[in-house]
C-alpha cells in the first residue's frame, strides 16, 4: 500500500496489503441509503465491501470503500414458511448458526460460508447441494443511477451457477440492503452430496447437517484467519459430452458430474493433476490439501496473486484444453477489472 489512507488488508480475506482512498463504515439500512443518494457514481471508483471473502484486490484502490455493516434480522411466519427479512451486513454464518438453533430449517447446508448475507446473492453462493437461490425470496437493492429502492423476487435475480443478475445487467450498479428468505415448514434434507450421504433421511435433523457441513468444511478448508484465501478460487468448468469423453480416453479417473448444459469437471482436481497442489510462488501458492484454493503465505500483493492464477489457468489450459474461469472477483486502481488468465 503506498499513498492510500485507509489499508485495507484486515478487510481482505486474502490479506492481501492494499489500500484505498476513504472508507465509511456504514451500519445501519438507512446510512447506507443516505451515502448511496449523494454519492456521484461518475466522479470517483466505489467499492461495495462485505466481509472481503470473495475479493481480489490487485491495486490500491483510488476512491472510496463503503463497508456494509448494518444488522437486523426480522421474522414472520404463516401455516406454510418462515419469513425472514435479514440486513446486509449481517455476518452468514452467524445468521445461519442462529436460524438452525431456532429450528428454522432449509439453510443448514449453507453452514459456515464467510462473508455477508448481502453478497450471498450476488454469486448464488452454494455448497452441498442447496443454492442461495433455493431459500431467497427477494433482494432488495438501492441502484446507485437510478437512486431507487427497488425489490425483485427470487425469479428476476436470475440466479445461475455462481452468477446472477447483479454481475450481469445490474453489475456494479447495486448496493444490495436486505434480503428476504421464504423457509417452508415441510423441511425436506438434503443429502445427496457424497459426504452427507450417509444420513438416515427418516431421522436425520437439520441440526445434524449442520454440524456435518461444519465439521468437513473446517477440515477440508483453510480457515483464512490462519491463511488468506478466498475459498474456491476457480469454478468447475462445463465441457460438452464430446470434450469429456476425448478426455476421459486419456484421463479415464477424471472426476466429472452431469449437468443441464454438459459435463461439469472439477476444476481441484485439474489442478492437483496439472501438479501444482502445493506449488509456491514466492509469497503466494496453491494450498497443499485443496488444489482449488490459492493462498497467501504471508505479505502477498494482489499481482503475485494475479500471477499465479495466470500461471494455474495457463497450465491447466496446457495440459487438459480446458479453461479455468475464477470465481472471485477482480478490484483494480479504478475498480472492477476482468481477470483474463
Ligand atoms: C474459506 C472460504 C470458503 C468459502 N466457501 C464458499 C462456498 O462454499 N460457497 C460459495 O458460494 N462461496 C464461498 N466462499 C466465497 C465467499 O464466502 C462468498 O462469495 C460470500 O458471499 C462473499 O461475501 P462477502 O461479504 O465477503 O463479499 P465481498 O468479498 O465483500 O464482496 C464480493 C462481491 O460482492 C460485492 N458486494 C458485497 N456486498 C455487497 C452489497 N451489500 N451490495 C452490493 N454488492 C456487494 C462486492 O463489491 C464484490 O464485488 C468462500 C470463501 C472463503 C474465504
Amino acid at each position: 500500500m503506498s499513498g492510500t489512507a485507509h489499508s485495507l488488508t484486515e478487510f481482505n480475506t486474502l490479506g492481501l496489503m492494499q489500500g484505498c482512498q476513504q472508507l465509511q463504515r456504514l451500519n445501519s439500512t438507512e446510512s447506507i441509503i443516505e451515502f448511496c443518494r449523494v454519492y456521484d457514481s461518475q466522479s470517483q471508483p466505489l467499492l461495495v465491501l462485505g466481509g472481503g471473502s470473495n475479493l481480489v484486490l490487485t491495486d490500491d484502490l483510488e476512491g472510496t470503500v463503503i463497508k456494509i455493516e448494518s444488522k437486523g434480522i426480522c421474522l414472520s411466519e404463516d401455516n406454510e414458511y418462515h419469513y425472514l427479512s435479514v440486513a446486509a451486513g449481517e455476518d452468514w454464518s452467524r445468521f445461519v448458526a442462529s436460524m438452525v438453533n431456532q429450528g428454522i430449517n432449509g439453510l443448514e447446508n449453507l453452514a459456515l460460508i464467510p462473508g455477508t448475507v448481502g453478497a450471498a446473492p450476488i454469486q448464488n453462493i452454494g455448497a452441498y447441494g442447496v443454492e442461495f437461490e433455493k431459500v431467497c425470496d427477494w433482494v432488495e437493492f438501492y441502484h446507485l443511477q437510478h437512486k431507487t429502492v427497488t425489490r425483485l423476487t427470487a425469479a428476476e435475480c436470475q440466479f445461475g451457477y455462481r452468477d446472477s443478475i447483479f454481475k450481469n445487467a445490474l453489475k456494479n450498479q447495486t448496493v444490495i440492503l436486505r434480503v428476504g428468505f421464504k423457509l417452508t415448514k415441510h423441511w425436506q434434507p438434503v443429502v445427496n452430496y457424497g459426504p452427507l450421504s450417509d444420513f438416515n433421511v427418516k431421522t436425520i435433523t437439520a441440526n445434524d447437517i449442520f454440524k456435518r457441513v461444519c465439521e468437513i468444511r473446517q477440515s477440508k478448508l483453510p480457515d483464512p484467519k490462519v491463511i488468506g484465501n478466498v475459498g474456491s478460487f476457480f469454478k468447475n468448468p462445463v465441457v460438452s459430452t464430446e470434450c469429456h469423453q476425448n478426455l476421459l480416453k486419456r484421463y479415464p479417473d477424471m472426476v466429472a458430474y452431469l449437468v443441464d448444459n454438459g459435463v461439469k469437471l472439477a476444476a481441484g482436481w485439474l489442478i492437483d493433476q496439472a501438479g501444482l497442489k502445493g506449488y509456491k510462488q514466492g509469497n503466494v501458492g496453491v494450498h497443499d490439501k485443496q488444489a482449488l484454493v490459492l493462498v497467501n503465505h504471508g505479505g502477498a500483493t494482489g499481482t503475485e496473486i494475479v500471477n499465479l492464477a495466470s500461471y494455474v489457468t495457463a497450465t491447466v489450459l496446457d495440459k487438459f484444453g480446458v479453461e479455468l474461469e475464477v470465481e472471485p472477483r477482480f478490484i483494480g486502481k479504478h475498480g472492477e477489472i476482468e481477470f483474463h488468465g
